[in-house]
């Protein structure tokens, strides 16, 4: 469950604003909250007075330091909780920074009032400051409102549909095609033909090109955006098999750009701080780590000479591996046919399948609904699912269940679920696991050329 926690002097502008349709039904399912708390409970002012005037004067109120950091505290009880206080003079709130806010498990959000905020107590307890837009509110709750709306709506559970947040505008840097409802013909307007043909392939192509037209017409900067992108993708494809993590990362809408040399490119993955670096020289290596951002957490390489550059850096290797990819376009079988997706409930069972994993790593893949378990009437005996920079692992059968290819059935149906969301499914194993690679050769996966290097900086 994902809380907000909505430090306000108008509660009630909360509760009310988001308790109905979508984002109220989720609060009742549990499977967000949304707490509002009275920043007026906790003055120590015998009047129950929250603002003051400014020092040197000035228009208006200041909501005062004590009073605010006496609610975050009653929140957090100390803990570290990502803060945001949303202010006109904050990073432009985006659908990006909505997709990073989503993995957060709890969420605070200071709303100003009157002038705003007595500064000082914003340096105490604020990690984030976030607008929603060049233009002045009377007050932080319906920016609030605004935030907690577009990030609630990317917990996995509270849309219906999972795939239907990957189809709107912003995703991949293009505005939605347009979209049409019963009756065919109105006002003499008739519904596009392909729509109705029932051509899954035709329609997916049609609307692409009219998100495209319409990204091209409406917002230039996004289709500039969009139109690197795919050129970079259309270099890489031509070695494809060693170079399909950042093919994926950029079609995914996950990657951004960071630098580009020549065929050689330096892509970020946002969500999970991984660094992809393509350099076919130490020359350009070194100028594409440049642009690479310092809190990077990890790397992700395929040349040696991209190992050295890294250990000058403080980067280590972590893992040495393969990688796989399934380029064909069916869906393979699956055997196994109780296999379904996990959420954190599932996290106590893990344990007695595997007790190596990471288990904070594995909560968070979770909740992302990323991760698909076999069960055997109540069991879970095994898991597969999709990392956070893309590819496909963490696959675990337990011991008395192996040899009867719920494995293979696990990696099946993974594959299968990024099939139909259009995305090359692909894979990395470390050499050492020879059941492992025996099964990608049986699933029908070709094997890259490339050795593949993941590195970390460690603690
Ligand atoms: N004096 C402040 C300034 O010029 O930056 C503006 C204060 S505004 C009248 C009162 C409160 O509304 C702010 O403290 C902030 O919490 C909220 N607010 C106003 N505009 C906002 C925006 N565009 N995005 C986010 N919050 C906003």
């Amino acid at each position: 469950m994902m809380k907000f926690h909505v430090l306000t002097l108008f509660p009630e502008m909360i509760a009310q604003g988001l308790a109905a349709s979508i984002i109220g039904r989720a609060a009742e399912k549990n499977i967000i909250a949304v707490d509002p708390v009275n920043i007026r409970n906790y003055t120590t002012d015998r009047h129950g007075r929250v603002d003051d005037t400014p020092y040197g004067g000035g228009a208006g109120m200041l909501m005062q330091a004590q009073p605010v950091y006496d609610a975050h505290r009653a929140v957090s009880g100390g803990r570290k909780i990502r803060t945001l206080y949303v202010t006109p003079q904050g990073r432009p709130f985006d659908q990006k920074m909505a997709a990073e806010l989503a993995k957060e498990e709890e969420l605070i959000l200071l709303c100003g009032h009157y002038e705003g905020i007595d500064e000082r107590v914003l340096n105490e307890v604020v990690t984030d400051f976030v607008s929603i837009g060049d233009y002045v509110l009377t007050g932080g709750e319906l920016a609030a409102m605004v935030i907690i709306d577009a990030v609630a709506r990317l917990v996995p559970g509270v849309l219906g549909n999972g795939t239907s947040a990957e189809e709107e505008s912003f995703y991949n840097d293009l505005l939605e095609y347009p979209q049409y409802t019963r009756p065919e013909v109105w006002q003499g307007q008739s519904v596009p033909k392909v729509l109705l043909s029932g051509d899954h392939a035709a329609i997916r192509e049609w609307r692409l090109e009219q998100a495209k037209e319409r990204t091209k017409a409406l917002r230039p900067d996004l289709y500039g955006r969009y139109e690197e992108r795919q050129r970079l993708i259309g270099r890489l494809s031509r070695d494809k098999r060693n170079q399909i993590h950042i093919m994926e990362c950029l079609a995914r809408g996950q990657g951004e750009i960071l630098q580009i040399a020549g065929e050689d490119a330096a892509v970020y993955h946002r969500e999970s701080g991984v660094c992809m670096v393509k350099a076919s020289s130490a020359e350009s290596g070194r100028y594409l780590l440049t642009a690479c951002p310092e809190e990077t957490k990890r790397y992700l390489v395929s040349r040696d000479f991209m190992c050295g550059l890294l250990w000058e850096r403080g980067y280590r290797e972590i893992a040495v591996c393969r990688q796989f990819l399934y380029t064909r376009k069916v869906p393979l079988p699956v055997r196994h046919k109780d296999i379904r997706q996990l959420d954190t409930e599932s996290l106590s069972c893990i344990p007695a399948i595997c007790d190596t994993q990471n288990r904070a790593y594995l909560e968070e893949r979770l909740r992302a609904g990323s991760m698909y378990g076999a069960f055997v009437g109540d069991r879970l005996v095994g898991f597969a699912g999709v990392h956070a920079a893309g590819g496909i692992g963490m696959l675990y059968v337990s011991e008395d269940f192996r040899g009867n290819g719920v494995g293979a059935s696990l990696e099946s149906y993974v594959i299968n679920r990024l099939l139909e969301r259009g995305y090359t499914p692909y894979g990395h194993v470390a050499p050492c696991r020879e059941a492992a690679l025996r099964l990608q050769e049986k699933l029908g996966l070709y094997q890259a050329g490339d050795t593949f290097y993941w590195l970390e900086k460690p603690e």
